[in-house]
């Protein structure tokens, strides 16, 4: 029997603001599509994301760069507002985002790899483990449990170049998402970052950016038979659920 989720609220809890149009934005624009509630949230603001602005005036700046494109797709932003390359798996954090995950009751949890680039991303893989294992539990949090609320599945996206920082290796994936009829979408919601393409722009003298995202899902397209993909590991951990959500819609 395939289990399915009582609501259909899917959360993308990654570190900094453009992540989840790098990584799963594909997958968010078919859930969405699909009639899914989705929610992106960051753990970090942004905040030394720019060699020009000081800090508070960048992460002004890109929060309303992470609105922007979540509208897109009608859905809502979050971000916990911690700085960057300060995120750190502690009781503070953890408790900020069991309270943000309390609230919103995801069924369906995307977050980073266990290895990636920069320990940003490691930290929130422990945060978004964390909180998608406790944030049900009546007395993880003392806002009100919304009804439905479960442990999610959860799946981690895919670590900068697919590749794990240790090894080189491509990491090997679970599920494959097409996502080739969305491209045109996820470029359209990771251009909304014009904060950081314009940077790149006129450091790289083209639109690396956009061509990175780009690669990487037409990498990720060879391996699964299309032209772009989306690739994930889900986490099977006891107690979570087996089956593989995301293949089955
Ligand atoms: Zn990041």
């Amino acid at each position: 029997m395939t289990a399915s989720p009582q609501r259909r609220v899917a959360l993308s809890l990654l570190a900094h603001p453009d992540d989840a149009e790098m990584f799963c934005a594909g997958t968010l624009i078919r859930l969405a599509d699909a009639g899914w509630e989705v929610h992106i949230a960051t753990v970090a603001s942004g905040d030394c994301g720019s060699m020009t602005l000081p800090r508070a005036e960048i992460a002004a700046v890109r929060r309303r760069e992470g609105i922007a494109a979540a509208a897109k797709i009608s859905a809502t932003y979050h971000t916990l507002d911690e700085p960057d390359i300060q995120v750190v798996f502690d009781k503070a954090t953890n408790r900020k985002a069991i309270d943000l995950v309390r609230r919103i009751g995801p069924t369906l949890l995307i977050t980073h790899p266990r290895h990636d680039y920069m320990l940003d991303h490691e930290q929130v893989h422990l945060l978004a483990r964390s909180t998608a294992f406790s944030y049900s539990i009546p007395n993880a949090s003392d806002l009100p449990l919304i009804p439905g609320s479960a442990i999610p599945w959860l799946y981690y996206c895919d670590p900068v170049e697919a590749r794990d920082p240790y090894s080189r290796g491509l990491v090997s994936p679970t599920t494959f998402v097409d996502v080739t009829r969305q491209m045109e979408r996820k470029i359209d919601m990771l251009a909304c970052h014009a904060s950081q393409r314009d940077w790149l722009r006129s450091h790289h003298g083209m639109d690396e950016y956009i061509e990175a995202m780009k690669r990487h899902s037409a990498e990720r397209g060879r391996q699964h038979g299309v032209m772009y993909a989306e690739a994930f590991v889900q986490h099977r951990g006891h107690p979570f659920p087996q089956n593989d959500l995301l293949a089955d819609l």
